[in-house]
């Protein structure tokens, strides 16, 4: 039997800071293709981005294919010395373990991994049960989970369903899983003029006024109403930026920055129309560059959600509440192949100094996660 917080332990060691993959992917592919499970490294570059390693391992070829997916790369330490841990030493006290990752996400793949392998141990699954490990989430997430998925599609394989193991839990392991994320858009609008002499301004023309109407304007937007999965998009302006050092120029030009978080009545692309659209019909000269850095995702609730809550209800007695709130994840990516959920542990110390979480919650987890391939692939 794969003892969940050992694993843990031993992936809390490898140093795999994005993008390093730091021995973490390694020992995966180590322990899977142990277990029979059909592992692909890949490897992927692109301009201006670090190459980063992944992995795919996939046991059996039928159908229901169930996926989990998680990334074991983690955010730097920060200032070591105010650690009251090694941070890479996966040590255990009060009840906790410690360590960078520890929630987000060496836990969870400890968890669905020990629960996938001890379920093999015993079980011969109808379906296919795959693992999806990026090291590249919390960097640029350019060559992770997006690419290998289009390695995926090109080779034919489908998921069925896929669960990524994001810190989802709030207060309490299984009080929140996430059936959807908002996407998130980022606009830089430069308002040109013409530089002169503040004390002859008919010589000049003062961009400011000009761009702070269209900041105006779409700051006063309601984008929408919200749903009843989701909170109203939302765009808030995060830069204003003219760069002039003096107080006698007329500047040539002004800048600045806003942020929409998004939720399912838009993609990057509608948005992007109606925000142009809005400044448009103010005949005011812009130039936007337009980015956006993730669609949202959502699965309505129904039987993929109701897996969820039945296997978290069963270990921990909670009803996890469906949420669509929080920051992007790797599920944006995945969306466009099969449903997709986000389940967890406690997200509280994800990226803080001290990271860690109670030992009884990666085998809390581990059992919940065991529930659900019972289930899904019995
Ligand atoms: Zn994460």
């Amino acid at each position: 039997m794969i003892d969940p917080v050992v694993l843990l332990q031993e992936l809390i060691r490898c140093e795999s800071v994005t993008p390093q993959e730091g021995g973490a992917l390694d020992h995966l592919e180590k322990l899977l293709t142990a277990h029979g499970f059909e592992c692909h490294r890949l490897k992927f570059s692109d301009k201006d981005t670090p190459d980063v390693d992944n992995l795919y391992a996939r046991w059996g070829r039928a159908t229901p294919h169930l996926c989990f997916a998680g990334h074991t790369d983690v955010v730097p330490v920060g200032d070591r010395s105010i650690w009251s841990c090694d941070p890479f030493g996966g040590a255990i006290k009060d009840g906790q373990i410690w360590g960078r990752g520890t929630c987000d996400m060496k836990g969870p793949i400890a968890a669905f991994v020990a629960a996938t392998l001890n379920f093999l141990a015993e079980n011969k699954p109808a379906g296919s049960i795959s693992f999806l490990f990026t090291g590249d989430e919390e960097g640029p997430a350019i060559n992770g989970t997006r690419k290998v998925l289009e390695w995926l599609d090109k080779r034919g394989e489908k998921i069925d369903f896929c669960i990524v193991g994001e810190p989802t839990s709030r207060e309490m392991l299984g009080d929140m899983v996430k059936i959807g994320r908002r996407g998130t858009f980022t606009g830089r609008i430069t308002v040109t003029g013409t530089q002169g002499h503040v004390a002859y301004p008919h010589l000049a023309d003062n961009p400011i006024p000009r761009l702070l109407t269209l900041l105006k304007t779409l700051d006063d937007l309601e984008l929408d109403k919200g749903t009843a999965d989701f909170q109203p998009s939302n765009l808030e302006i995060v830069n204003i930026d003219i760069g002039n050092t003096v107080d006698n120029v007329i500047p040539a030009a002004a800048h600045a920055t806003f942020n929409v978080r998004f939720n399912d009545q838009y993609s990057g692309a509608s948005l992007e129309k109606k925000l142009r659209g809005e400044m448009d019909a103010l005949k005011i000269p812009y130039q936007m560059t337009a980015v956006t850095g993730g669609e949202s995702f959502y699965t309505p609730p129904g039987k993929y959600s109701e897996l969820l809550q039945n296997a978290v209800k069963k270990v921990t007695g909670l009803t996890p509440e469906l949420s669509t709130s929080g920051g992007t994840s790797d599920a944006r990516f995945i969306k466009p192949y099969c449903p997709v959920v986000e389940f967890g542990l406690v997200g509280k110390t994800a990226h803080k100094t001290d990271e860690h979480v109670a030992v009884k919650d990666v085998v809390a987890l581990t059992d919940i996660y065991s529930e659900i391939i019972r289930v899904y692939c019995a």
